[in-house]
């Protein structure tokens, strides 16, 4: 399975729902751990990457340092196999 690419500002969608209701978060720290922002309530998270990576279920919008054009519309993910 290829490495998901989080950049600073990515903002994506989990299978997982945050007990605020929002499924939508934003990228705030890369490193082992990937720091997510929830959109609605603001609440900050640590997360391990590996744990990230199966949660997420697609790219709502892409940070400024994926670099490239901006995704127009949210990106699915590969099936995972
Ligand atoms: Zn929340």
């Amino acid at each position: 399975m290829p490495v998901l690419k989080l950049h600073l500002g990515d903002v994506v969608r989990t299978r997982k729902t945050h007990p605020c209701g929002s499924d939508q978060w934003e990228i705030v720290r890369l490193g082992a751990d990937i720091g997510i922002r929830c959109l609605r309530c603001g609440r900050r998270v640590l997360i391990a990457r590996p744990k990230l990576e199966r949660r997420i279920k697609e790219f709502v919008r892409r940070g400024p340092g994926a670099g490239g054009a901006p995704e127009p519309a949210p990106v699915p993910l590969p099936p995972k196999v």
